[in-house]
């Protein structure tokens, strides 16, 4: 090939690399895009829970990493966001959970979502946390604002940290997931305490909940793309 045909061929793949560059400066990532208004509100004794769940994980479940595959959804069993947050502030080494969603649909961040928690026996080191305001499924499953919250705000978890719809999950079915299971000292301290798993967000349940959310997802997703090729968008 002649030089000057070379340098024409290169010219071309120079100005997609460019314009890809403008378009990633002018949109912002899909995982932002998806998030949805978050108050923040950090829980009591902060650097001592995460030094005790640190220390507790180590303990049941033989380390203190954190890896986010799964989403679990739980209800608060109470009917208001204070009780519930006062009895995770009760101790260091209460349950507690990285975010909290009330009946007018407000989500409340408490941890940040890339540290360990303690709320979903069996499965934590790899469990992000999403409390409902709730006494029972069926009340938080036809509250129509706080699920709208949940489902955007498991749509944002679920690009930001990439983990698949199967990956969203009711605490109710924690105890038959592939990863629930605990060191042998952890299973003593089930045997020896007599802890009872949770079933709140059961599995019938979460067939519900998941198949809402997967069509939310996608149209959500659609929506930030036609927005991105909307004419203008790169103004
Ligand atoms: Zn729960």
């Amino acid at each position: 090939m002649a030089a000057g045909a070379e340098r024409q061929s290169l010219r071309l793949p120079r100005l997609l690399i460019a314009l890809a560059g403008l378009l990633a400066l002018a949109a912002p990532p899909a995982s932002a895009a998806l998030r949805p208004p978050i108050e923040q509100q950090r829980l009591a004794f902060w650097p001592e829970r995460v030094a005790h769940t640190r220390a507790w994980s180590q303990f049941m479940y033989g380390t203190d990493l954190f890896q986010p595959r799964l989403i679990v959804q739980h209800w608060t069993e109470s009917t208001t966001q204070d009780a519930a947050i006062s009895y995770w502030n009760t101790s260091p080494e209460a349950t507690w959970v990285h975010f909290i969603i009330d009946q007018q649909g407000r989500i409340t961040q408490l941890a940040p979502a890339g540290v360990l928690a303690k709320h979903a026996f069996g499965v934590s080191p790899w469990a992000i946390g999403v409390e409902h305001v709730g006494t029972s499924d069926g009340e938080v499953m036809s509250d129509r604002q706080m699920l709208a919250a949940s489902y955007r705000l498991t749509c944002w978890l679920r690009k930001r940290f990439k983990i698949p719809l199967r990956g969203v999950i009711g605490h109710g079915e924690v105890t038959s997931h592939p990863r629930f299971g605990f060191t042998s000292e952890g299973w003593d301290w089930i045997e020896s305490t007599g802890y009872r798993f949770h079933e709140d967000f059961s599995a019938q349940t979460m067939r519900t909940y998941r198949s809402r959310l997967k069509k939310v997802c996608s149209s959500l997703t659609d929506k930030i793309l036609q927005q991105r090729s909307a004419p203008g968008t790169l103004r």
